[in-house]
């Protein structure tokens, strides 16, 4: 099976990952933000980590992060991921932090600290996916 017919993961959907996904096929990304204390949380979940309030809203992000760290795979796991490919720990600016990958260039030992932007990517399948790509 090749990279074209192979479909895309599924995301997981929890209790409350929906909001998320649809804004992500919708190409802006938005993230539970409290009303309470403002604190951003990924993943989503039912009560702020920071306060406990339950008041939470679906938020748009800026789509900017740093690259916390990276791995390159050179073994194939997924049919949709032909190796070599990369997996990101972006720390978005405005807190959490997401497992996603670099588009564009394979991360090396120069990536950590590096600025990033989000990017929505559409996989053979037509699932659309939020990656990254070097800001700088
Ligand atoms: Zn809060």
């Amino acid at each position: 099976m090749n990279a074209i017919e192979a479909k895309t993961p599924k995301p997981v959907m929890g209790l409350y990952d929906r909001p998320m996904w649809e804004s992500i096929s919708a190409r802006a990304m938005r993230l539970q933000r409290c009303r309470a204390c403002s604190a951003w949380q990924y993943p989503p979940g039912p009560s702020c980590p920071q306060c406990l309030s339950c008041e939470l809203e679906w938020t748009e992000v800026s789509g900017r992060g740093k690259i916390l760290s990276w791995v390159v795979f050179h073994r194939q796991y997924l049919p949709a991921y032909p190796a070599p490919y990369n997996s990101i720990a972006v720390r978005l600016a405005e807190g959490p932090t997401m497992i996603t990958n670099l588009e564009g260039a394979m991360p090396g030992a120069d990536s950590i600290g590096r600025d990033v932007r989000l990017v929505y990517v559409t996989m053979p399948d037509g699932m659309v996916l939020p990656r990254f790509e070097l800001a700088d």
